[in-house]
């Protein structure tokens, strides 16, 4: 089993807040929030970031995309949000599943994470 700590969050060994659920997403509010909703939305099968997506993953990504928006609204940012997936050493990311931030419920947002 992998010891990742978004897959372990997946499969319910480490507690999450969960927001959403389907057959390819999972989505959690994030444990370190930098503004008033901030959200975490992984696919299910384990990718360690978007560099290493292939053709396999199209389904599971589109599913994503549609869900983050639909989770947006259901968390109440109406007037807009922002979604940021960091990328690798250079791009600040530090969990290497991919996962999409949803930032919302301030205005204004903070311009970075
Ligand atoms: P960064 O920390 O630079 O935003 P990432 O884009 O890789 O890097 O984001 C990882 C995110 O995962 C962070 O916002 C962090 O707070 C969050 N996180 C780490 N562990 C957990 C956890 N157990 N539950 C919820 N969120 C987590």
């Amino acid at each position: 089993m992998s010891e990742c700590i978004f897959c372990r969050i997946v499969r319910g060994e480490i507690p999450s807040k969960k927001v959403y659920e389907d057959e390819h997403v999972y989505a959690f509010h994030d444990i370190n929030p930098v503004a008033p909703v901030h959200v975490l939305v992984v696919p299910k099968q384990h990718v360690d970031s978007m560099a290493h997506l292939t053709a396999e993953h199209e389904a599971a990504m589109g599913r994503l995309m549609v869900a983050a928006g639909q989770i947006a609204r259901d968390q109440g940012c109406t007037d807009g949000f922002r979604t940021i997936i960091n990328t690798g050493r250079v791009g600040l990311q530090e969990v290497y599943h991919l996962h999409l931030h949803i930032l919302g419920g301030a205005d204004p947002l903070p311009p970075m994470l």
